[in-house]
């Protein structure tokens, strides 16, 4: 790494530099690292097993061709990041913040999260041996909670929302010198997220994906995508880049409104673009941001990359849920279900053609959120435990 760079200001700051945001004007910064650190963390896993001993990233593409047929699409696959130790895509950024650090020397590693930051948090500081405070609001879904909890975290819950969460974490965090994984405001958690288009990039045997949709609340997901296709292109490694979709609940679409206005002002000026907050309501909970925390680096990755940025309600959400497992043996959260809700509504748009190459991001697990889950499935079939019992059921079933 050789310095930072504001995404709003674009001013940057030397590779010593200990705040968390630009100094300037208080927006995030970002990790900017030379031919040989990209070349370097490419070629030798940047997440060091002997310091953190869990398998970090490395979860599988699949294809899925069924769940594409039924919309018409020849070329859909799946990212499965339900697989990663605390079945979310956050261990990625988890992992690089915490070697963070361990190099800093510091005791406690802090994070406000909705629930899947704090246990992928709790998870790899429970592996590297180090101490964990999870801030969440108390509405966060009992498993991500119990997750936190059994990783040995201390768990916090706010009475309150996320943005409040982030805010008093921010605060204790400043007062007792934790170290900080808070999304957006570190810059690592990014550098960690990039990886995530690396290993696409690897199971694709170095082809590019036409579009890549990310789940977005915070756009931090979004934005290490972007960011990681686009080192790829920088080193020589890939000559073209994809695009990036931000799938968002209609509840909680504060980075897309943001694009839409950018989009029929012309040229943006991302010194003076603000992500207005919403008042987030969408049974998605991962992404259920009021104020996105990187929102201006996933709005600017939306534009520079030409995606499209699509709400979904959250009916359609649910019903996602049961149609992607049902087609491919992958269960996800409602968060991991929007970017194949947000698909079958640009395919029915035609905003995507049928032999492109299209990747959803499975984002975290349905076990994390099972009682949304059970909402969009059917109940099991209660009988007598005799054969004329089961038969019976199975003749009224094909009926
Ligand atoms: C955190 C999270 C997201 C969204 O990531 P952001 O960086 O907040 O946009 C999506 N899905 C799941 C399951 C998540 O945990
Ligand atoms: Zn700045």
């Amino acid at each position: 790494m050789n310095s930072f760079r504001c995404f709003a200001c674009d001013r940057t700051q030397p590779a010593d530099f200990t705040g968390w945001t630009c100094p300037s004007c208080g927006g995030n910064l970002d990790v900017v690292n030379d031919r040989e650190t990209i070349l370097q963390q490419i070629r030798q896993s940047p997440f060091d097993s002997t310091r953190i001993p869990l398998e970090i990233g490395n979860t599988p593409l699949y294809a899925a061709p069924r769940l594409g047929h039924s919309i018409g699409l020849r070329n859909l696959y799946l990212k499965d990041d339900t697989v990663s130790p605390s079945a979310s895509s956050k261990d990625r950024a988890s992992a690089a913040v915490v070697l963070q650090a361990l190099q800093a020397g510091a005791d406690i590693v802090s994070v406000a999260s909705t629930g899947n930051a704090g246990s992928s948090l709790a998870c790899v500081a429970a592996a590297a041996g180090i101490k964990a405070v999870v801030i969440v609001p108390e509405s966060a879904p009992v498993a991500k909670l119990t997750q936190a909890l059994s990783f040995g975290a201390t768990v916090l819950a706010v009475r309150g929302t996320y943005d409040d969460a982030f805010d008093l974490c921010l605060k204790a965090s400043t007062q007792f010198g934790w170290y900080n994984r808070s999304t957006g405001i570190n810059p690592y958690t990014r550098e960690g997220k990039k990886i995530c288009a690396w290993e696409i990039w690897a199971s694709l045997d170095g082809r590019v994906p036409d579009r890549i949709v990310v789940p977005t609340g915070d756009g931090n997901l979004l934005s290490g995508m972007w960011k990681g296709w686009r080192e790829l292109q920088a080193v020589g490694l890939i000559d073209r880049l994809p695009r990036i979709d931000c799938a968002q609940s209609e509840g909680s679409a504060a980075i897309t409104h943001a694009v839409h206005g950018i989009r029929s002002d012309g040229e943006p000026d991302w010194a003076t673009i603000k992500v207005k907050p919403v008042d987030a309501n969408t049974l998605a909970d991962s992404i259920s941001v009021n104020l996105p925390r990187d929102g201006l680096a996933a709005v600017r990755a939306i534009i520079e990359s030409d995606g499209i940025a699509v709400t979904v309600p959250d009916s359609e959400i649910l019903a996602a849920i049961p149609e992607m497992a049902t087609t491919t043996g992958v269960f996800p959260e409602p968060a991991a279900a929007t970017p194949w809700a947000a698909v079958k509504r640009m395919v029915a748009a035609k905003n995507i053609s049928p032999d492109e190459l299209v990747v959803c991001l499975v984002s975290g697990s349905g076990l994390k959120d099972v009682a949304r889950a059970q909402e969009a499935a059917n109940r099991p079939r209660v009988i007598e435990p005799t054969l004329t019992a089961l038969e019976a059921e199975l003749a009224e079933l094909e009926a």
